[in-house]
């Protein structure tokens, strides 16, 4: 096994974002030297990485040169130039996640079309080359309102997914590769975090539940342990496992699920890296997320994925009313509250519901917590200096 901590060893991540900044945490817990690359000049992870260079992402040559000075790749973003991993990893550089499973999923309709191969249940869908395609389905009723309409590539945050209900709806629609799925009119939104190490070890995180803002489209809430009972509970761990599986993902892979009214669970999409619904186990885990990536992708042991309290986070986003540079309002009043922590991502402007930060509420109760995360949501506002 390789010498990782307080060596000449580099990790390098693609990326430089929040999850980044907070998976630099633990690299800098085990002296793990990382290298970060990242588009912009303010990126989070430019202060706690060992080397930061500034370059694009979707670049071949930026990515391919990076690639070239570390001896072990992963991302944060899965917005990256594949063939330019292709090549690296044929030249024997290891890549996690593999850039066959990124290919997959940086295209829903490619994603999509692996469930269905797969038989690994998911909403039901059909694939289009552009809008003219799609509108030529529903005029030949083959496709009926209302349905869930997802552009192909470079989705994020809800943007470019659209419940369509009727031909206003649909008039509005951008050209370019789409496709139509069934709406799902879901009791719950799941989540199940995998991590699968080199040597075949397996953890799942337990089930998390996350709420939604009404508008935003955005996660509000994400509440471990979840409501569901303990059936649901295995299900839902044994699909996702099931994906990661068929993936032959090294990582981690977060599985967002769907929980129908009939107890059915569905696949809604993967990100086979850190992610939102997982930052609950900083504080609420024996192992967090980030640590536990850390060591999937470094083929070491993984760690217990248990909790040791009740948690719920709260994503900060940016006021809707406030655009520059970004001010937090009520941070005192927050730290007054037992249990609560904050966690800023060191993003310099503040835009509309642009994730800012997070707050994660720690109890023994999960009841008092959600209570409390609705307190520290309302004691906080992240707005402008302008
Ligand atoms: P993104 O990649 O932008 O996060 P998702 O595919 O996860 O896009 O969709 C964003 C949200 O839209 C989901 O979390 C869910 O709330 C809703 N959604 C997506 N697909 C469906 C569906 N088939 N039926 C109902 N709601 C859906």
């Amino acid at each position: 096994m390789a010498n990782y901590y307080s060596s000449d060893f580099q990790l390098g991540v693609l990326g430089g974002g929040q999850l980044g900044k907070m998976l630099l945490t633990e690299t800098r817990r085990y002296d793990i030297y990382t290298a970060i690359l990242d588009p912009s000049d303010e990126a989070p992870c430019k202060v706690g990485s060992n080397r930061f260079e500034q370059g694009s992402l979707m670049d071949f040559d930026t990515v391919y040169n990076f690639g070239k000075t570390v001896d072990l790749l992963t991302i944060e973003i899965e917005h990256v130039n594949i063939v330019a991993l292709e090549k690296l990893e044929q030249e024997g550089l290891e890549i996690h996640p593999s850039p066959k499973v990124l290919k997959t999923i940086q295209n829903k309709g490619r994603q999509k079309l692996f469930y269905k191969e797969k038989n690994i249940p998911t909403a039901p869908f059909e694939l289009f080359s552009g809008i003219a395609e799609l509108k030529e389905a529903v005029n030949q009723n083959r496709i009926q309102y209302p349905f869930v309409w997802k552009s192909t590539q470079f989705g994020y945050d809800g943007k470019g997914v659209s419940v369509i209900k009727n031909e206003e709806d649909l008039a509005k629609l951008s050209d370019g590769e789409c496709i139509a799925e069934q709406f799902v009119d879901f009791e719950k939104e799941l989540a199940v975090i995998v991590a699968r190490n080199k040597s075949g070890e397996v953890t799942t995180y337990p089930v998390v539940e996350m709420e939604f803002h009404p508008t935003a489209n955005l996660v509000e809430y994400v509440l471990c342990p979840s409501s569901v009972d303990s059936a649901i509970e295995d299900k839902a761990r044994k699909l996702a496992i099931n994906v990661a599986e068929a993936y032959g993902s090294t990582g981690l892979l977060a599985v967002e699920l769907f929980l129908t009214k009939s107890g059915d669970i569905l696949v809604n999409e993967v990100a086979p890296r850190v992610h939102n619904s997982g930052h609950y186990s900083i504080e609420g885990s024996y192992t967090s997320q980030f640590e536990q990536h850390l060591r999937a992708i470094l083929n070491l042991p993984l760690g217990s994925t248990k909790n040791k309290v009740a948690a719920v986070m709260v994503n900060l986003v940016g006021d809707e009313n406030h655009s520059g540079p970004v001010k937090y309002e009520g941070m005192e009043d927050l730290m007054k509250m037992e249990g609560v922590n904050a966690h800023l991502y060191g993003k310099k402007e503040t835009r509309p519901f642009r994730k800012m930060g997070h707050v994660t509420i720690i109890d023994e109760s999960i009841t008092e917590a959600r209570e409390k995360a609705e307190k520290a949501k309302n004691s906080i506002k992240v707005i402008s200096t302008n």
